[in-house]
């Protein structure tokens, strides 16, 4: 049988983690052949020019294109499974293509970090703690001079079915203690596998509340089609129970003992929403997200991969996680522009999940207030099945939404008197006003009263941050950092000002302002470390009366029942895009931001400063909701021939030299504008708005067509061009396909 495999397939194709849209053949030595079974999936070391390199198989072949004397034996195999199983490997092979993104850096993408540095895909073992016979009764008030020795033992005593290392850690026992226990032969070690499966759940799990009509109509909706592929849209105003519907259905699966994939987008995952499914399910929960470290991220893999995790919440790459009973997937805040990823491989979790979804035959269920408008765009043409939630649930009003005319009036830090005469009656109400500024920093910009110099970042074209607090200018677009400076580099004035505000500065001003109330920020910089955000939450609960300053991390999924009054201070910023999409983020944030306005008993109030109060936006949004607004955008986009009717690729390039990314696409334009399908309409080359970042000059260019296939036969064309042009120049180039930004 061996033996046949080894006749079979003499050689592996591999993909490695390099920027060539290749894979590698190599031959299988008659050592390994023999004693393994070969499959696609599992991970292999191979050498790759001078050094050697991880990969992974894509496939086992009869023969190669090259010399066979010149092809290279693999050096060893890392994995007796596929770390990739085959649901996996195709779902990565069709997003490479799709994507036209080079399949080593897809795979690797789809696997943990430590897998994809040749880590097994094992648990780790860790030591627990055990007493010996003689320990087991052992007096402990013989240890009454050794207190430490005193804690150790007695903890291990109570704890007959052994205490793990981690356990020691979190009761504070001293390590050298146990050693010497150890040699006492009081105690004795034995390493486990670390896996959290094995621990009992204490959670309390809670009664959940009786749907209303609307919820209930949802999920009979949901059972019929829950064996099956089929995408629902589960659209529902802030407040109305979306959460609860969800639940509810992944209750059903869990209790079959399937396993469910929750998507949250990436700040969304507050220790709030966590805490809902903790108290909920009396089942194994493990997260994926950025703020894990990469041990427990692959705890968590392994968690799900081996079927224990009955649930799995996690952020955008958690669509690539393995669950062999996987039967449903949930995508909240389906809406959300961080499902995509924004550098390298540029995929859509959202419809990475639709896709794995099909092949699986299994439902998926995109939940949001403020519907993405592809998302929308197949609910009405009835490709998804459109539930509706109108109402809030409980007994929550909707918010009343009403416009500040900014126009010669004058204004105290940004602040219209109607928006402080508000935040007084609020306050004295005991209850919390919401400030939503989606500007981080102290200030955008900081200038020179003489001589009219602007601080600006050394790499991109655009003007540093203020942090007071920190202490520095920030570039918000390449990160790079300067301490602040109080004097002008150029005419030595010390005159510098700051223009406009940030939440740093709002934060300070309503301090003084109102020096009772508590002022809690909430925005990128406050919430930084793992209990950050936790801390500022608990904070928020204390207090009856408090003013919360926050960006855009504010508008994702938070609850904070108190809060009656909700403050938008430039409702205006985003509505002159040149982004096509401008329009669209908007409409979703403010609408966000204002469903946080009386979500528990008592009612909300939402007030937008604006310049523009007549604006047909601003109007239609106050007046007729987000759906009426999205209804007329997408009509919008039909008659210019915009996504989600047209389908587009952008293709960006990027070069250290001023005009060679440009002139890099002239010529390709030249080459092969007569060889592209008739259906395929370029618009470019131009500029990116900030046409210098991170110290490149970046140009674009992009392409439509009402028709999937001969946009990606254009794409195709192009890459091959690039990837061959590229050799000769110092040139960086990326494909967007369905791109979310479009400058
Ligand atoms: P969404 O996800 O749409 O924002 P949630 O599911 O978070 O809404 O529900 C908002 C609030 O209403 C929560 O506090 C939730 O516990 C409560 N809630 C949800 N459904 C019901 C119901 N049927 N009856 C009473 N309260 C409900
Ligand atoms: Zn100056
Ligand atoms: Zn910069």
């Amino acid at each position: 049988m061996q033996e046949q495999l080894l006749t079979q397939s003499p050689y592996i194709k591999v993909a490695l983690p390099v920027p060539l849209r290749t894979l590698f053949d190599y031959k299988v030595p008659k050592a390994i052949a023999l004693r393994h079974d070969l499959k696609p999936g599992m991970r292999v070391k191979v050498p790759f020019g001078k050094s050697s390199r991880i990969g992974v198989i894509v496939a086992l072949s009869q023969q190669t294109e090259w010399n066979p004397d010149e092809v290279k034996p693999l050096t060893s195999l890392h994995d007796k499974a596929p770390v990739l199983t085959d649901e996996l490997m195709s779902l990565c092979l069709w997003a490479a293509r799709y994507y036209h993104h080079p399949i080593g850096d897809v795979l690797f993408h789809a696997l943990p970090v430590l897998l994809r540095k040749g880590e097994n895909a094992e648990f780790r073992t860790e030591n627990w703690w055990f007493t010996t016979d003689l320990g087991r009764t052992y007096d402990l008030t013989q240890l009454n001079r050794a207190p430490r020795q005193q804690d150790f033992l007695k903890a291990v005593q109570q704890h007959p079915n052994g205490l793990s290392q981690q356990a020691t850690a979190v009761l504070d026992l001293a390590h050298a203690a146990g050693k010497t226990l150890e040699e006492k032969g009081l105690v004795r070690r034995e390493p486990r596998a670390f896996n959290k499966a094995g621990e009992k759940h204490t959670h309390q799990t809670q009664v959940p509340p009786t749907l209303n009509p609307e919820q209930s109509q949802a999920i009979e909706r949901l059972q019929q089609h829950s064996h099956q592929f089929h995408v629902a849209l589960l659209d529902g105003v802030t407040g109305s129970g979306k959460t609860e519907v969800f639940l509810r259905l992944i209750e059903e699966y869990v209790n079959k003992g399937q396993q469910v994939l929750v998507m949250v987008p990436e700040i969304g995952l507050t220790p709030q929403t966590l805490k809902r499914f903790e108290v909920r399910f009396n089942t194994d929960i493990v997260l994926m997200h950025s703020n894990m470290n990469d041990r427990e991220r692959l705890d968590a893999w392994l968690l799900a991969a081996n079927g224990h995790a009955k649930i799995i919440i996690g952020t955008r790459s958690a669509v690539f996680v393995p669950a062999p009973h996987l039967s449903l997937i949930v995508i909240d805040e389906e809406h959300d522009a961080s499902y995509k990823q924004h550098e390298k491989f540029r995929y859509h979790a959202r419809d990475l999940a639709i896709k794995r979804a099909q092949s699986r035959n299994i439902p998926v269920l995109l939940a949001s207030a403020t519907p993405s408008y592809e998302s929308l765009a197949n609910a009405l043409q009835q490709r998804f099945s459109w539930l509706k939630l109108r109402h809030r649930a409980g007994d929550a009003k909707p918010p009343i939404m009403e416009r500040v005319d900014l126009r010669g009036q004058q204004l105290v830090h940004g602040f219209s008197e109607t928006a402080l005469v508000n935040i007084k009656q609020t306050l004295a109400r005991k209850e919390q006003v919401l400030i939503f500024l989606n500007r981080r920093g102290y200030a955008p910009t900081l200038m020179c009263h003489q001589c009219g110099w602007i601080a600006t970042c050394d790499h991109c074209d655009v003007n540093l941050t203020v942090h007071k607090g920190a202490n520095k200018l920030h570039c918000h677009h390449c990160d790079a950092q300067k301490a602040l400076i109080h004097q002008c580099p150029d005419c030595h004035s010390d005159e510098l000002f700051t223009v406009g505000e940030g939440t740093e500065q709002l934060e300070t001003q309503l301090s003084s302002l109102f020096k009772d109330t508590p002022v809690l920020r909430i925005d990128r910089d406050s919430t930084q470390g793992k209990t950050a955000m936790t801390k500022l939450t608990q904070k928020i609960h204390e207090h009856d009366q408090a003013i919360l300053i926050g960006t855009q991390m504010l508008a994702k999924g938070h609850h904070f029942p108190n809060v009656t009054l909700v403050i938008i201070m430039d409702a205006d910023a985003g509505l002159f895009s040149s982004d096509f999409r401008g329009m669209e983020r908007t409409a979703q944030l403010i609408t966000q931001v204002a469903g946080r306005a009386g979500r528990a008993k008592k009612p909300g109030h939402v007030l937008l400063q604006t310049y523009h109060p007549d604006h047909a936006a601003i109007e239609c949004l106050c007046h007729s909701g987000y759906e009426q607004f999205a209804i007329e955008g997408l009509a919008e986009r039909k008659s210019l021939s915009l996504p989600p009717f047209y389908h587009q690729v952008i293709v960006r390039a990027e070069s250290a030299n001023e005009q060679e990314a440009m002139q890099f696409f002239h010529a390709m334009k030249i080459d092969l504008a007569p060889i592209l399908p008739k259906d395929v309409y370029w618009v470019g080359p131009y500029a990116a708005i900030i046409v210098r970042k991170a110290g490149q000059h970046r140009a674009l260019i992009s392409l439509k067509s009402a028709q999937r296939a001969p946009l990606h036969q254009a794409t195709q064309v192009i890459t091959h061009w690039l990837e061959q042009a590229t050799k000769q120049h110092k040139m960086r180039f990326a494909i967007d396909v369905d791109p979310l930004e479009t400058y």
